[in-house]
Formats: C-alpha cells, structure tokens, sequence
C-alpha cells in the first residue's frame, strides 16, 4: 500500500511541480513534506487570524512561472522586478497541490536502497517505498539527509559548494490608529531592510512584514532572539522608524533563504534513482525532469 513510482520530499514549488508532471505523466506519485504547511519558503502565516508573507515576497518573473500562473488560473500582480499573489503567497503552493496525494508532518529521516527500491523512513515511524526519489529540500538539508543515510557522495562533489543566503524577517502589527503606508513612506530607504505592508496584499490590515539583507541575517543569525530583536530595533531606529509603533511583534527566521550559487543542471542523480532537485540547481524548479 505504500509503494510509489515516485515519492517527492519537500511540497515547495519544485515538488509540486514535479509532483504533478510525474503524475500526468501517469505515474503513481506521493508527496512528503516534513512541515503542517505547503509551499516551504512560499509561506503565510497567520497572526490574529490574518495573513503575513514571511517568505518570499515576491518570485522573480520568468516565462516558466507566467504558464504555470495562466494554468492554474491565478492573476499576479507586480512589485519592482517581482510577482507576488494577492491573498497570500501560499495560494500558489494550495492551488498547485490540488489533486496531489501528500502527506505532511512527514519528516524523512533516512533513505535505503533494498534490492531496486528505496525504502523511506519518516521520524513518526513510518515507511514509504518508491522506484524513484526526488528530493527538493535546500541543498545543505538534502545534502544532510543523504550523509546520515550513508549514500556514497564525494566529499569534494560541486553540489556541496552550494550556499543559501540568511533571512531575518520581523512580523509587526502596528497600532490600531497606525496608517501602514505612512510608515513605510516615512522610513527611509534602506541597506538592511526592506518594508512590506501586507494590506496591499489583502492580508493583515496593520501587518508590517520587514525582510532584513543577506548581511544583517548573517551578522545576526545565531544570537539569541532577544539579541536579534535589539539588533533590528537599532537598525530601524537609525533608519527613521519608529518603533512606538508596533503593538506585538514575531521574529521569523530562515536558515536557507535564496541559492548564491546554482549547479549547473536541472537534477542531479546521486545514487540510482535518487534524484536531487531545487532552486539550488540552476533555479530550475519549473521545469519538468522528466526526459
Ligand atoms: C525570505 C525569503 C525571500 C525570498 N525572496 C525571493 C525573491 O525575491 N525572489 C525569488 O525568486 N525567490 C525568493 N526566495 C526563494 C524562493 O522562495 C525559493 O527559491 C523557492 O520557494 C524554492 O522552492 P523549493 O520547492 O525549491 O524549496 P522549498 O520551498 O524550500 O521546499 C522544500 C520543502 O522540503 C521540505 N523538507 C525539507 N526536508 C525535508 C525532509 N527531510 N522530509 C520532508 N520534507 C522536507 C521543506 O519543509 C520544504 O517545504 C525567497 C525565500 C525566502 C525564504
């Protein structure tokens, strides 16, 4: 019964994507993804019941992503040299699962070869055997899981030169008699952050979500929130915001955030029918594997 042709780890985007060029292809596919959520760094959240992106804000616009959308009949709309959904990111990732077999809360933690299949063993205890794999997590996560399983892969293989940026990203909501808008009009323009209101997504009317650069995360990345908090409270303030403002705030961090490098293919085999794929390789996490 839990015998696959083809299991995915990770419903991101390239895993459903995937998901569903293997399915149409006619093939019996099943997701696994080790979170509650679909769309991994495609991410809303809910905070009072109402809606922040705290993942990708925005995707960088390509022809691959302007089919999908006219596919899956779903209007972005444009912010600087992006897309984003109105409503939430993770509408895309919803809309993508739609007729897709996945299971979540489902962590895989070791990959076995046995005879021509591999073997699936998830942290709660279960198992799932497929012909294939496709394995969509970060680069350094995959790479993890493919060490603690004992698959044979040169210490000096390229894949394992690929880097993640950081993200620190800071959820406010603003007072109640606090207009979004001005606040992001009054900060001015900054190196560290970047500020989003998420009223003009249709999500969290006094929802500010401020994504901090690669530096910053970098510098800031392994304190202790309340350092992290301090941290940003300063580069705010230096950059005219004011803090008074903010009514509750979360801190929400991301440990791979956006590939610095890519491989240079779209999927990599690094056992038999053990594939790696992802925005880590050539950002191709659109385009179909299947030859
Ligand atoms: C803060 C931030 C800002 C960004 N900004 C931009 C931008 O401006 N433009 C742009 O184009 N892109 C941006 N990105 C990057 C973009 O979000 C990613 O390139 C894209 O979402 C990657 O999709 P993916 O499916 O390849 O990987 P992911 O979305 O990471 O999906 C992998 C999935 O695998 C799951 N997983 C991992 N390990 C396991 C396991 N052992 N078992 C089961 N499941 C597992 C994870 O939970 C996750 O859901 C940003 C990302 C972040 C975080």
């Amino acid at each position: 019964m839990n015998h696959y042709n083809t299991i995915i780890i990770g419903a991101g985007l390239t895993g459903l994507q995937l998901a569903k060029q293997h399915q149409a292809a006619g093939k019996k596919v099943l997701i696994l993804e080790k979170s509650k959520g679909l769309g991994g760094r495609i991410a809303t959240r809910r905070i009072d019941e109402m809606g922040f992106d705290h993942g990708a804000l925005k995707l960088n616009p390509s022809e691959n992503f302007e089919k999908l959308f006219q596919e899956l009949n779903l209007k972005p709309s444009t912010l600087e040299n992006g897309i984003y959904l109105a409503g939430g990111m993770s509408n895309l990732a919803k809309t993508m699962a739609a007729g897709l077999e996945i299971l979540r809360e489902k962590k895989v933690t070791q990959l076995k070869r046995m005879d021509d299949q591999w073997q699936l063993n998830c942290e709660d205890q279960s198992a799932f055997t497929a012909n294939e794999v496709i394995l969509t997590a970060p680069v350094p996560q995959a790479l993890e899981l493919i060490d603690s399983s004992h698959i044979a892969l040169a210490a000096d293989h390229p894949i394992r030169s690929i880097r993640y940026t950081k993200a620190l990203i800071l959820l406010a909501v603003l007072k109640p008699e606090i207009n979004p808008q001005s606040t992001v009009q009054q900060s001015t323009p900054s190196n560290t952050h970047r500020i989003y209101a998420m009223n003009e997504r249709g999500l969290h009317p006094q929802g500010l979500v401020i994504q901090f650069s690669p530096d910053f995360s970098e510098l800031h990345f392994e304190k202790p929130e309340t350092e992290i908090f301090s941290a940003i409270q300063v580069a705010l303030t230096a950059d005219g915001f004011d803090l008074n403002a903010i009514q509750k705030h979360e801190v929400k961090k991301w440990r791979y955030s956006i590939a610095t490098s890519t491989y240079p293919e779209a999927s990599l085999e690094v056992a038999p029918k053990l594939y790696l794929a992802g925005d880590g390789l050539v950002s191709r996490y659109l385009r179909s594997l299947i030859p």
